[in-house]
């Protein structure tokens, strides 16, 4: 059977993020050829929704409202909910990111339906889908099939590749107003404590930093190789806790979940706190001192070795590489 998915797109700062068009490739995967209808909620995201077709979308809804400048779960649960009955789809997705992770159960608890979240991959297409999702913190993994009702999940980032952007596509796009009232809290202020760059949920590299890196100074050369790689920058909550940097990247347990190409630990011992955070990225390097570290049980290269030895070396062949344009 075809079904009508609606996916929520996410903006930020002006861009959609890659988990938008990560989410259309799992709702075409699932669609059964049925139509895949976009839907973006802000202030001002009407010029983003040709993108969201580009990607796949076959049309998109947006709700604009000064009240949904930022992200609150009474606002985007008005929004999402007027468009969900206009268009009583058969499967909603979304990222599982902050905003996903908090608006996602208040939306199945509103609708009655069970929901499927942190999908990292789909076995199946159509009716035979079945979606894959960590557990007991990335130890073991489930496999799950809906088996009637509303088909709503949440997709981790970094995992499900999006579709080939077509330029040349275009699909129509309509809007629903929305009166947006009770609002039982507003964001006053954001203050960002990320460094800028790349977004460390979304990054492709990560060169992360433990206790072993020693200072916040110990750092920089992370944030040069990182820099190099076109990465970003994470931490264990050993070096946050040390004050070497910031606890926004802190990766782990109650950290950032995150699956990058390449996980560079670095001085890093590799507690199962850390690993829950990290352990499924694509290619994991580790660098540590200590032959029994645990990192390099799930490390695919490790050297073993003094960080302040071995980083200057990396950052010089690395450097070395990009002058002849092989990385
Ligand atoms: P350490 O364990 O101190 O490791 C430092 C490593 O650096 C060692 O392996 C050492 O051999 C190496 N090293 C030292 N000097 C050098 C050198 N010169 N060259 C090379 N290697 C060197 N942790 C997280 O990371 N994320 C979480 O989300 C998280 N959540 C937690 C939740 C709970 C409820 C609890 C109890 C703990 C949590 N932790 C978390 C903490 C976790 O248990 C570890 O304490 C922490 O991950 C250790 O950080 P680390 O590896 O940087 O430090």
């Amino acid at each position: 059977m075809s079904k009508n998915v609606l996916v929520l797109g996410e903006a930020r700062e002006g861009e959609l993020r890659n988990v938008s068009f990560e989410a259309i490739a799992a709702a075409k995967q699932i669609a059964g050829g049925g139509t895949i209808t976009g839907l973006l909620i802000g202030d001002s995201v009407e010029n983003l929704a040709q993108e969201m077709v580009q990607y796949g979308a076959d049309r998109v809804i947006t709700v604009e409202h000064a009240d949904l400048k930022q992200y609150t779960s009474d606002g985007y649960s008005q929004a999402f909910m007027a468009v969900y009955e206009q268009e009583s789809p058969d499967a909603v997705v979304m990222g599982h990111t902050a905003l996903g992770k908090d608006l996602s159960p208040k939306i199945a608890s509103k609708l009655g339906s069970g929901l499927i979240s942190d999908v990292t991959a789909i076995e199946g297409e159509g009716d035979d889908a079945e979606f894959i999702r960590p557990i007991y913190s990335g130890k073991a993994f489930e496999k799950v099939k809906n088996k009637e009702g509303l088909l709503f999940f949440t997709i981790r980032p970094n995992n499900i590749e999006p579709l080939e952007k077509d330029g040349s596509r275009s699909g129509d796009v309509s809007s629903v107003s929305v009166e947006i009232t009770n609002l039982r809290s507003i964001i006053a202020d954001v203050v960002r404590k990320a460094s800028e760059g790349v977004d460390l949920s979304e990054a492709k590299v990560i060169v992360a930093g433990g206790r072993g890196v020693k200072s916040e100074d110990g750092f920089k050369p992370l944030e040069e190789l990182a820099e190099l790689l076109g990465g970003a920058v994470g931490a264990s909550r050993g070096a946050c806790d040390a004050d070497y940097c910031d606890y926004s990247l802190q990766i782990g347990q109650t950290g950032k979940v995150v699956t990058p190409d390449l996980y560079i630990a670095i001085g890093i011992s590799g507690a199962i706190q850390h690993m829950a955070g990290m352990s499924n990225s694509k290619i994991i390097v580790a660098i540590n001192k200590d032959p029994e570290a645990n990192i390099f049980k799930v490390a695919d290269y490790g050297i073993v070795g003094d960080l302040f030895e071995v980083m200057p070396i990396l950052i010089e062949e690395v450097k070395k590489l990009k002058s002849t344009q092989t990385v």
